[in-house]
């Protein structure tokens, strides 16, 4: 299975944040849009950053509660790593693997079209171990 598949069955929508808005709203929008990192854009197209959870968290603990005043800017990661929409299920498990991050932005061109979580990964996994199981088991049954 490849990106293209993940996005046509979870759809395309990417929430993003501007880099000038500070941290609490960007916290309210993680709540809202139930997700653990947005996407920084400050066209909506392309990309300038991705903040995550862990980002704000770093934040807090390094800064404390002072750190919910800053800007998304002074916190989000800039070197964003991308995928295309022709990588595979294990292209995508060895770019997190290898960045230690759960979240890849979906690039065509320049223009972010999607975004794959590690749970998007972890769902599709085990529909396709489950689907060989089967596969197996009614191979078993009727040699
Ligand atoms: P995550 O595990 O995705 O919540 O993020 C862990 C750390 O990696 C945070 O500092 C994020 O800003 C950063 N991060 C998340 N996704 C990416 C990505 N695709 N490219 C680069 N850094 C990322």
């Amino acid at each position: 299975m490849n990106v293209s598949a993940i996005l046509a069955e979870k759809g395309a929508s990417v929430f993003t944040l501007k880099s000038n808005i500070n941290i609490m709203d960007a916290v309210r929008a993680l709540r809202e849009n139930k997700v653990g990192a947005l996407v920084v854009s400050d066209d909506g197209t392309s990309i300038d950053g991705i903040l995550s959870e862990r980002d704000i968290v770093r934040g807090v603990a390094e800064q404390g509660a002072p750190c919910l005043d800053r800007k998304v800017g002074d916190l989000m990661t800039r070197n964003v790593v991308t995928c295309t929409e022709d990588a595979t299920v294990s292209d995508l498990m060895e770019l997190m693997t290898q960045g230690r991050f759960r979240h890849l932005p979906v690039v065509r061109g320049d223009a972010l079209v999607g975004i794959v979580s590690i749970g998007d990964i972890v769902k599709r996994r085990i529909a396709d171990v489950e689907r060989e199981a089967e596969d197996i088991r009614s191979y078993i049954a009727t040699a």
